[in-house]
């Protein structure tokens, strides 16, 4: 996305209203599974307590549901595992037995196991800031690794998804690329930790909760006000 558009872009979206609305609905955050904290503790990924609880859960969370990931993880410390490379020492099918509520408990075994050595070998410090290392793990897409690299490696990035593709396109009244999303949040945000999280967490949550595909809920909706795509709407049906 050119300069001057994604400054076009970014006066249209009126983004310190924005961010005054996030901050008064974190509650609306937290319901989606986000809990706003310091700029860089691992709470905001639904209050876990750790980076290898991060990186553990978004192995685990693919085609699964959340409530289950977080059974299994609760089952994993009780059994004395608490860091990735406690897994190491595992055999592939005991990993299995201990994850066995997950859906593709087999091959999420198997990832799980691989993971844990890389991270013995190299140490989960220098994996999660590192969208090389993270790219080679299997069962890790790009909206994911983005995601790991701003919540459990604090880099300053913003994650594309198609929520913030959607929200953002409808907010700002242009249509928009994942890409160009993930630009504009950059350019939003800086290199402030706080507000990329923020914004980042804000977005997926109205796009979860209130801006769906075919139906938005925009009667509902914490931008309402400010969104272009409901202004043009209330336009319509007057
Ligand atoms: S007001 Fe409607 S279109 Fe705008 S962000 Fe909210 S749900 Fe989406």
């Amino acid at each position: 996305m050119r300069r001057a558009l994604t400054e076009r872009v970014k006066r249209s979206l009126r983004t310190e209203e924005i961010f005054l609305i996030l901050e008064k609905n974190k509650d609306l955050l937290s319901n989606v599974g986000w809990i706003v904290s310091d700029p860089s503790s691992p709470r905001w990924w639904d209050g876990l307590e750790t980076i290898d609880d991060i990186l553990v859960s978004s192995i685990l969370v693919q085609l699964t549901r959340w409530e289950t990931v977080r059974e299994v993880l609760k089952k994993l410390k009780e059994r004395g595992i608490r860091r990735i490379e406690d897994l190491a020492s595992l055999e592939e099918s005991e990993i299995e037995e201990l994850i066995k509520k997950v859906n593709f408990r087999r091959a999420k075994a198997k990832r799980l196991k691989n993971l844990a050595m890389l991270v013995k070998e190299i140490g989960i410090h220098r994996l999660v800031v590192s969208p090389e290392l993270l790219s080679n793990i299997e069962g890790i897409g790009d909206e994911t690794k983005e995601a790991i690299l701003l919540f459990a490696g604090n880099i300053p990035l913003f994650p594309r998804s198609e929520y913030s593709k959607r929200v953002l396109s409808r907010l700002a009244g242009i249509r928009l690329s994942k890409n160009d999303a993930r630009l504009l949040g950059e350019y939003i945000c800086g290199h402030d930790l706080y507000k990329i999280k923020l914004f980042h967490a804000g977005i997926v949550s109205v796009g979860k909760s209130f801006c769906s595909n075919q139906n938005p809920k925009c009667n509902s909706c914490i931008f309402k006000e400010i969104c272009k795509y409901n202004s043009v709407k209330r336009l319509e049906t007057v």
